[in-house]
């Protein structure tokens, strides 16, 4: 990339008015970590007030008469760069949100996910789920009334759909998930039905010293080439990654002493975001696309390092003497052993601990009944019981109370109704980066042993995927660093060769 990248005069007028926007956008992001780290717990009001007026700003600047001037006249345009273009579609894309959404909307949408997020704390608590329902009502309804005012062509859905995956419609998706669901559940199958099949491992139920995860996590990071300098890693009750620009990621894990593989994953997975964002190219720093912003991609990138580097057995047999200091218990597991343990596949009742298989089908669970609600199939009342047969159906499993069931997760709270599914499309993704690093670097598992094997990796993402920030559309992005569209040939081959040689 060459040193100036922004060359029209239009987009670089727009660029200079744009960082005042960044800016305000970067606090709302610092705050919005330091809520989910350190604050004090009853600074949440305060911090709400000012999150919605800071908010309101941001909507002001982006409808700020001159700036859409500046918009409009880009778009005529002829000859930007792809730079310039992704500058163009980006800040189109916010535009058409903020013309469409009227604020007196935007603030009702978010008073009432502030209280519902507090309702369902208090809901799962307690677990009943009756408390939460009249709350998620009011969010169908919202999210309904919000794609009524975007504007979609054949379902309700897609308008929410695309706030999380540019272009991404429901026919993608039932096209996506009939292409997966099958063969996953017939791996599910044959792995149930293997004598290497276990139900609970042993390493389950140890205890595990929280110091020495502590330390290990602060390992891994450093064979990951983290600089300090640019990225700390803090606690949290749900890890999450934050971009504070190219030079500063915040990410967070959490402890439980009966879970250290968790506290590895969380910390790999959100290092993957991390990354993402640290070796974004710096001439696209303080534009509307100096990071990441396709989900897909973002997740694809996060379960890449979790699980295929962070589950690789090389990368096990690398930490096998860390991991086997946690307890004085570990000693006698052999690499392998861990390995296996890393690589687990059970039902299970909670998305955020299932295996790289079963995964999927908590996903597909969430989309069913997500478009069922949009469509009116279903009422909100009715949702423990669908939930309960749901995971019956695909896992075999049913929840005995709402906050390992319907309450576990926050998402629908936060008024995010269309964001799971990105999830399982960027797991899916990530086992087509492998095909294609492996093309041209050669296997995984044999770089990770080599000194310069993590920083190789680092820079294919980084030339592939990394450095282009948002220039490109999802769809775009794979078509131009793999040479092919989206497909999930790759994930089911990488699923089937892993897990049929350790089950
Ligand atoms: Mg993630």
């Amino acid at each position: 990339m060459s040193e100036k990248v922004f060359t029209n005069k239009i987009i670089n007028q727009l660029l200079e008015k744009y960082k005042t926007i960044w800016s305000l956008g970067h606090a709302l992001a610092l705050a919005d970590w330091d809520l989910n780290t350190y604050m004090p717990e009853d600074g949440v009001i305060a911090r709400g007030e000012m999150f919605a007026k800071i908010s309101t700003l941001e909507q002001k600047l982006f409808l700020d008469k001159d700036f859409v001037k500046l918009i409009k006249l880009a778009e005529n345009e002829k000859n930007l760069n792809d730079y310039e273009k992704g500058v163009l579609r980006v800040l189109k894309r916010s535009l058409k949100r903020y013309e469409k959404l009227p604020p007196d909307f935007l603030e009702e949408f978010s008073k009432v996910t502030s209280e519902s997020q507090m309702v369902w704390a208090r809901a799962k608590k307690s677990d009943d789920f009756s408390i939460f329902a009249p709350y998620l009502d009011k969010i169908v309804d919202l999210t309904l009334r919000q794609s009524e005012y975007i504007g979609y062509k054949k379902h309700p859905y897609d308008a929410l759909l695309d706030d999380y995956e540019e272009n991404l419609l429901v026919s993608d998706l039932d096209k996506y998930f009939d292409s997966v669901r099958d063969f996953l559940i017939d791996l599910l199958s044959y792995i149930n039905k293997s004598s290497n099949f276990l139900s609970v491992h042993p390493l389950e139920k140890g205890e595990y010293n929280i110091d020495k995860m502590k330390k290990l996590n602060l390992d891994i990071l450093s064979f990951f080439n983290s600089d300090p300098k640019k990225l700390r890693l803090d606690v949290s009750s749900h890890p999450f990654s934050q971009y504070l620009g190219r030079s500063d990621a915040r990410i967070t894990t959490r402890y439980s002493k009966n879970n250290f593989q968790q506290s590895l994953s969380c910390t790999i997975h959100e290092f993957g975001h991390a990354l993402y964002n640290l070796q974004c190219d710096p001439s696209l720093d303080y534009t509307p696309i100096d990071q990441g912003s396709s989900l897909v991609v973002h997740e694809s990138l996060s379960r890449f390092w979790e699980n295929i580097i962070g589950k690789s057995e090389s990368f096990t047999k690398n930490f096998h003497s860390n991991i086997i200091s946690l307890s004085s218990e570990m000693r006698k597991y052999s690499t392998k052993d861990i390995y296996r343990y890393f690589n687990l596949v059970k039902p299970s009742l909670i998305r955020v601990e299932a295996d790289e298989i079963t995964y999927h089908f908590h996903i597909m669970i969430r989309y069913e009944i997500e478009k069922d609600l949009l469509e009116g199939k279903i009422k909100t009342k009715e949702l423990p019981e669908v939930w309960n047969a749901k995971y019956k159906k695909y896992l075999g499993v049913t929840p005995k109370k709402a906050s390992e069931g319907i309450l576990q997760d926050i998402h629908w709270s936060m008024g995010c109704i269309g964001y799971f599914p990105t999830y399982s499309m960027g797991s899916s993704l990530s086992a087509m980066w492998k095909f294609y690093l492996e093309k041209d670097l050669g296997n995984i598992d044999e770089l990770i042993k080599k000194d310069d094997g993590v920083q190789k990796i680092q820079n294919w993402l980084k030339n592939k995927i990394h450095k282009y920030g948002t220039t490109y559309t999802f769809k775009e992005l794979v078509k131009k660093s793999t040479g092919e569209g989206f497909t999930t040939k790759y994930f089911k081959d990488y699923l089937t060769d892993k897990y049929k040689k350790i089950y």
